[in-house]
């Protein structure tokens, strides 16, 4: 059971204006980015051994005042698709030719990542779920006590953990909440100290009256109640046609997979995005729509969820991005006789998001 307290912070839709506007520093308050001394500043990445090559720049897509990159965590082992797809056997991989080379391999092994999107909206830094985490303790060897420099990509990308205004989390799944915190002596507090964190409060009320297992208990133990307990919850009610809780972000409910689980979209001058989160773990299940993956809760509504959503898309310019799509990660949905085929779409090198001013 969750705890009944603190109260995590309750969010209507309609609240107006936006609870997720920037306050711009005033007299006295330095920017976050100036708060802490360069020195202060460079221990908060991941320590890189001297002598490895400088990170590559993350691919990013460009919507028009609104720009996504991609923040790698690690890719994840080739065990993974079989288990989490069970139904995606090579022989239905090899009725979907469009899916090599680069979400599947010559053998029918589907290839999945693990990588967050952090995003600049506005004048709002945003990430969106926050991926497996360093030195959880997990049942799962391929999450297990992970070492990535995860947080090196992002701060170079321009989103150093104190300039995170907003962590929206898709569901409340291990593989989407573990960089909400990190280790601190033998506690595990928020990476993102300034940030408001967003779940659904349809999600929250789920696990709170869950039966969990140990190894559930233990993700929201270390992931999850550090964030209720700095009081940085936010619980937001979705309605059924969405709820846009700051401008140019909209959270839609896509629930199966999750009850409470939610899609997110980004609109920008120029161009729109929906971030998947697991309501379509795989670009094979745009050529399978009722192919599920063997951890929904609900299966049919998954595929309900995921149909209507593929629908949604199939045709328009609005750009798929997959919470574990491998490179290209994302891509325009294109109907192919009575499913879906993704047209890819690669990001680009963005610049950093720069400092604040
Ligand atoms: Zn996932």
């Amino acid at each position: 059971m969750v705890p009944a307290s603190p109260t995590p912070r309750q969010i209507s839709p309609h609240q107006q204006p936006s609870p997720y506007r920037r306050t711009p520093p005033g007299p006295g308050r330095r920017a976050p980015e100036e708060r802490k001394t360069r020195e202060e500043r460079d221990v908060t990445a991941e320590p890189r051994p001297p002598g490895r090559p400088p990170l590559p720049p993350a691919p990013a897509w460009e919507l028009g005042g609104v720009t996504v990159h991609r923040i790698d965590e690690v890719a994840l082992p080739p065990q993974t698709g079989p288990w989490l797809l069970p139904s995606a056997t090579p022989e239905v991989i090899d009725q979907t030719p469009w899916l090599r080379p680069d979400f599947a391999d010559e053998s029918g092994v589907l290839r999945l990542s693990s990588h967050t999107f952090a995003c600049t909206i506005g004048d709002l830094r945003v990430l969106i779920d926050t991926g497996i985490g360093n030195g959880k303790t997990r049942a799962n060897p391929a999450w297990h006590g992970l070492r990535t420099d995860y947080l090196a990509r992002l701060e170079a990308a321009g989103f150093p953990p104190d300039a995170v205004d907003l962590v929206l989390l898709t569901h409340l799944h291990t593989d989407h909440v573990g960089w909400n915190t990190r280790a601190d002596g033998g506690d595990w507090r928020p990476t993102f100290p300034r940030a408001r964190y967003v779940a659904s409060r349809r999600e929250w009320d789920h696990w709170a009256a869950a039966e969990m297992d140990d190894a559930r208990r233990q993700m929201f133990r270390d992931s999850v109640h550090p964030v209720r307990d700095a009081g940085q919850l936010d619980l937001v009610d979705v309605p059924s046609a969405g709820a846009e809780i700051a401008p140019g972000i909209r959270l839609l409910p896509t629930p199966g997979h999750t009850p409470g689980h939610l899609a997110v979209e980004l609109r920008g001058r120029t161009g729109t995005a929906v971030i998947t989160g697991d309501c379509v773990h795989h670009p094979v299940q745009l050529g399978h729509p009722a192919l599920g993956s063997c951890v929904d809760t609900d299966p049919e509504q998954a595929v309900t969820t995921r149909r209507a959503l593929l629908a949604s898309l199939a045709g328009t310019d609005t750009l798929l991005l997959g919470t574990h799509f491998p490179p290209p990660t994302a891509g325009l949905v294109r109907a192919q006789g009575d499913t879906y085929r993704l047209i890819p779409v690669p990001g680009r090198p963005a610049p950093t998001a720069g400092t604040r001013t």
